[in-house]
This record gives C-alpha cells, structure tokens and sequence, in this order.
C-alpha cells in the first residue's frame, strides 16, 4: 500500500474568506490534486496548461482563484472561459454561481449558440464579471460590439482538445487576437495532442504544467468492478448492489460532508445499520463509530476520502466509490480498504456517463481492467429475495421451531378463522413490500441512457460520450461505431442538404460541431456526412422541428450559412448523392425515433426560441 499523501487544506491556498465560506456550505473538504496545484499558481497571476479530464475538479481548479481576483465594483467581463459546447458554458457557469454564493452582486453569463440573441444583448448590457460561452457565439457578439474583452484579467480554455476536435480553433485564435496582451492564460485539456500543444505554444506564454502524476499499481486481492450511473440512479444501484452481494463490512466513499449524511440516512431508512464519518466530525466521535464497525455494531461507514484515512478494519468486504475518486492514488487508496489480511475484497466503482476518461486514466494506471457489474433487474432481485428466504426458512426448519409459535398459529387460524396459509401470508406481507417480491415489469425500452449504459457495461468499453457529444479523439469510439453498437443502424435519417463543402475548408467535424451547439444534436442522431465541393449533405432524424429548421438556415459553418434544406423536399438538389439512404425500405424504421429524441433541446426550443426576426441579426453560432 502506497503512502497516503500528506492533504492541503483549503485554507492554504490562499483563497479569500467568502469563497472559503461557499466551500464549506457545499461540503467540500480538500482540494483535489488538480485544485491543489492549479489554485496557487493561478491566484498568483501565473499562465498554466493542466491536464484533467472531467471528474478531477478542474472547474473549481481555475473558478475559485478567477472568483478571489475579481473585482465586483468593474461591471465588463474580467474573466471568459471558452467551452466548446453549451452543456458545458452552462455547467461552468452554473458552478461559477454556486461558488460565488457569498459574493454580493456577482454576475456570471454563459453565451452560447441557440438561445435566444436579444436575452443575450440585454445581460451583456447589464454587465457580467465573469462571461464563459461558446466560440461561434462569443464571436457573434464581438463583431456586433456587444462583448467587450478589453478589461480581462484571465481567459480559461477549457476542454481544448475537445475545441480542437469540434473545429473551433480556428474561432479560438480569433476570440484571442481581441483580448489584452497582458491577460493570464490558463488551458485545461484531457490529452495534450500536438494541435494542443501548439495552440499552448502560441497563447499560453511562459506556462506552468500541472499534470497529476500517474502512480502506477496493481492491487490483486481485490475483484473491481463498475458502473456508469446517472448520479440520479446512483442511490437505486447501490440498494441492489447491497442486495445483491455477501457483504460483511463495508465503506462507501463520497466527495462530501452531505452526502455521507444524506446517503447513510437514505440507507438506515432502507434497514441498513449505516453510519457517516466526515471532516466534520470530531477525531473522538469518528474513531467511536470506526469502532461501532469493526465490532459490526454498524455494517456500513459512508465516508469521505479525508475521514476514512488509515482505517484498518479487517471485516471489510466491500468499497463502494460511490462518487469517482479525483484519480488513480485516490482510487488505491480506497479500495485497499478491503482485501486486507489475506481475505477477498470487492471493490465497485460508479462512474457517471461524463467521468468515463476518470475510469479509463483509473485502468491505465492500475494496469488492469474493471469488469462491468451487471446491475440486476428488479425481477431479478425479487427471485432472490425468495430464494433467500427459502433458504432461511429451511435452516430455521433443521432445527425445532419452539411450540410456543405452532400454538401461535393455531390460535390466529381459530380466532381470525382463517386458514394458516392466509396467516402466513398476511405475516410476509410484513417483511416485504409487494414491489419487493412482485415488481412492475421493467420498461422494455429503456431510456436512452440506460440503453447506453447496457451497452458500456456488457463490453467493459467506452462509448464515450459526455454532455451530448463524444469526447475521445477516436480510439475506441472509432472502433465501436464500427462494431455495429450505434443506434445510428436504427434511426431512419431524413438527408439534408447544407450548402457549404470542401471549397470552404468544411470538413465533417465542422458540421458535427455545428449541428451539436445550435441544434443541440446529440452525436448519435446525426447521419452520414456527405461532403462535396459547393455543399454536402447530412442524414438527420425525421421530424426537424420548423423553427430549428428556420434556425439553421442561418448558422454558419466555416464562414457559410448552411442554408439547410431537405433534399428531395425543400429542394430537389442532390438526388445523387443520397440515392442509397433514400431507399432504404419502410420496415427499418423503428418506432419512436425522432428527431426529438436526439434533441436535447426539444421542446425547450418550442417553449422559448423564436426565430429571429430580422436575418441580419440573427444567430450566426457555433461553426
Ligand atoms: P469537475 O471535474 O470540475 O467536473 O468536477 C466534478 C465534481 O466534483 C463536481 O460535481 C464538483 O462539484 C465536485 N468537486 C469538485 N471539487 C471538489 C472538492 N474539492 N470536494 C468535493 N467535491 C468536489
């Protein structure tokens, strides 16, 4: 077991007393390995190029120091961080707000590719502290002078590879060339590909690297397994998990103060003897309950990673990562609390659909894949349960059950005038509920994400995908889609015809990136790219609403409008090129795929986006 290394806490780093205060309403205990190093270097006033993927804490990592450099009293845009998808602008920024929480009038915008421009124009008017957007979008607004970027103090690139893999450098550089020369600099980037270094190269001058160094060990006491989870659902899979294992001791690891409270309560309220340590309780009180576990007065600790330091306790059979640990050391860490003294651990690992990079840097390091737990159907569990049941009963049976319960029995049939099976029954009904042992049906067609998670977890790979777009530079992705696993094979695409080609520099990822920031197209439910010289086409899933329609008119690829049009519809253009998609005959088109479907933005558009009014001032997006 490595050594467990040594904790800054918050208070060092030099963070400013209100931010302090955000933290600890929202529980956080220490910083991240991330957060440790980044936070000092950026308050400093230092450009850096870190390397995390999401799931490390990278946005508090550059939020909190741009958050203590601010100044309330100056209303233009201080700090802007770029993000190259809207998902993501709008994360930041949402966690620029909880973080500022103790911070009097202060004003983050996200700016991003189809919503609506005059909101937009009149909040940039008001003033913001802090603006994080999207690149098409930002530039929209600096051409029409609606942005101004001459008072920043700090520019993030976050997520730069991902810009890069979007086609939105080229944006990047231009939204660039309009900030102060004297601005800080930091870029956050999962993998650092040569385009990235090169972008570092020419606008992160004199940078500090902050990587998380990779420890790399093996632990093989231990069987390891995960899920990828919503955090929604978590709670639901770690019932089953429970009910599903032999468990003696067990540790579940969260991130917070709170939720080791909120978990362990939702638990003893489902008949678990469970129990939460955190920063917050006091040295006496945790080694009280560490002792309450070892002797199996309690049977579940729900703890943070600070609170479970050196716990030694032999009966653990489980570890829980109930939230993903920052990185592979944490990871060790944890797990090593079972598999102790020669005996067999379980480990489980929840990783959310956005932190499976976490799982693969967790894989790499460790040198060895986690298999994926196949989380059992409530069916499943129910069987159990009677199996189980079965099984007690027949052991009570071995031996003699003491008259005192046959009389018991024979005086309720008497006076209730019922016969013993009715008796029986109605005294089942007392330990399980009938969703317990007679659960509805699962749904057939799982949502999406379930579908999707089902997929990750049969093969142990990867899909990849986080807030609405896949997120690796190929890799496994490639290989996938390939294997015959995308619900493209299902969706009937429409082909539509956008007229921008390879005469203006488009290239596929130009429309993917397009489609995903203004139409909010998730990656899967866009079709085979076509590209050609004047135009291209692309299949998407019937039924485009018509102001999205209307919208993408207008949005810009590479400088070109797209002028999107239905081919064979709006327009009879192109018959060639789609002739295939065309006919593919009316069996494969499956119930219940629509465009809205693949929209995450469906219906919220219809609620809230006109189309704008005057073209000149419309939208122009994402390219
Ligand atoms: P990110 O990698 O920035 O997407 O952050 C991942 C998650 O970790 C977010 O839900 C944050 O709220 C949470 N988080 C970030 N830093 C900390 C910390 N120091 N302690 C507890 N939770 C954190």
């Amino acid at each position: 077991m490595q050594e467990e290394t040594v904790q800054v806490p918050f208070s060092d780093l030099g963070l400013p007393e209100p931010i302090l205060r955000s933290l600890k309403q929202l529980g956080y205990e220490t910083p991240s390995p991330i957060q440790a190093k980044s936070i000092p270097m950026i308050l400093e006033g230092k450009n850096i190029i870190g390397q995390a993927q999401t799931g490390t804490g990278k946005t508090a990592a550059f939020a909190l120091p741009i958050l203590a450099n601010i100044d309330l009293k100056q209303t233009s845009p201080q700090a802007l961080v770029l993000a190259p998808t809207r998902e993501l602008a709008i994360q930041v920024a949402e966690a620029f707000q909880v973080y500022a929480r103790n911070l009097k009038n202060f004003h983050v915008l996200p700016i991003y590719g189809g919503a609506d421009m005059r909101g937009q124009l009149r909040s940039l008017s008001r003033g913001a502290h802090v603006v994080v957007g999207t690149p098409g979008r930002l530039l929209d607004h600096l051409r029409r002078k609606s942005l101004k970027l001459d008072q920043l103090k700090t520019v993030v690139l976050d997520e730069a590879d991902e810009m890069l893999r979007m086609g939105f450098i080229d944006d990047v550089d231009t939204i660039l060339a309009e900030t102060p020369d004297s601005r800080q600099t930091a870029l956050f980037s999962a993998t650092m590909p040569d385009r990235i270094k090169q972008i570092a190269k020419r606008h992160v001058g004199d940078p500090v690297h902050i990587k998380i160094a990779a420890k790399s060990t093996t632990v093989d006491t231990i069987d390891q397994s995960f899920l990828i989870v919503n955090q929604g659902d978590k709670l639901d899979a770690l019932t089953r998990y429970l009910e599903s294992q032999e468990s003696d001791g067990i540790i579940i690891f969260v991130r917070t103060r709170e939720a080791t409270g909120v978990v362990a309560e939702k638990l003893s309220a489902r008949g678990y003897s469970a129990a939460a340590i955190n920063g917050d309780i006091n040295q006496t009180q945790r080694e009280k309950t560490i002792s309450r576990l070892k002797k199996g007065t309690i049977d579940i600790l729900v703890a943070t990673d600070v609170a479970a330091r050196g716990i030694d306790v032999e009966r653990i059979s489980h570890v829980i990562n109930y939230d993903i640990p920052y990185d592979s050391e944490g990871y060790v860490h944890r797990i090593g609390r079972t598999g102790r003294a020669g005996r067999l651990g379980k480990a489980l690992l929840f990783v959310q659909p956005r932190e499976r990079r976490l799982l693969g840097i967790i894989e790499k390091d460790t040198k060895q894949k986690l298999q994926a737990w196949q989380k059992p159907t409530a069916q499943q569990l129910a069987e159990q349960r009677k199996t189980k049941l079965s099984e007690d009963i027949a052991t009570k049976l071995e031996n003699t059950v003491a008259d005192v319960y046959h009389k018991m029995i024979a005086e309720l049939c008497e006076t209730l005038d019922q016969p013993a099976e009715q008796i029986a029954a109605a005294l089942l009904s007392d330990k399980f509920s009938l969703e317990q042992v007679a659960p509805p049906p699962e749904s057939k067609k799982p949502k999406r994400r379930e579908r999707e998670d089902r997929d990750d977890n049969r093969d142990g790979r990867s899909r990849d995908r986080d807030r609405g777009r896949d997120r690796d530079g190929g890799g496994d992705r490639g290989r996938e889609r390939k294997s015959g696993r995308s619900e493209k094979d299902s969706i009937p695409f429409e082909q539509y015809r956008i007229e921008a080609g390879t005469v203006h520099g488009v290239q596929p990822k130009d429309i993917v990136g397009a489609l995903a920031n203004e139409a909010g197209l998730e990656r899967d439910f866009i079709g085979r790219i076509q590209l050609n010289e004047d135009h291209c086409t692309v299949g998407l899933p019937p039924g485009m609403p018509k102001d999205l329609h209307q919208l993408l008119q207008k949005v810009r690829v590479k400088g070109q409008p797209m002028r999107i049009s239905r081919v064979g519809k709006d327009n009879a253009a192109d018959k060639n090129d789609d002739r295939k998609e065309r006919k593919r005959p009316a069996s494969r088109k499956p119930a219940g795929k629509s465009f809205k479907e693949g929209n995450k933005n469906a219906g919220k558009r219809g609620e809230n986006k006109k189309p704008p009014v005057n073209p000149q001032d419309d939208n122009r997006g994402n390219r």
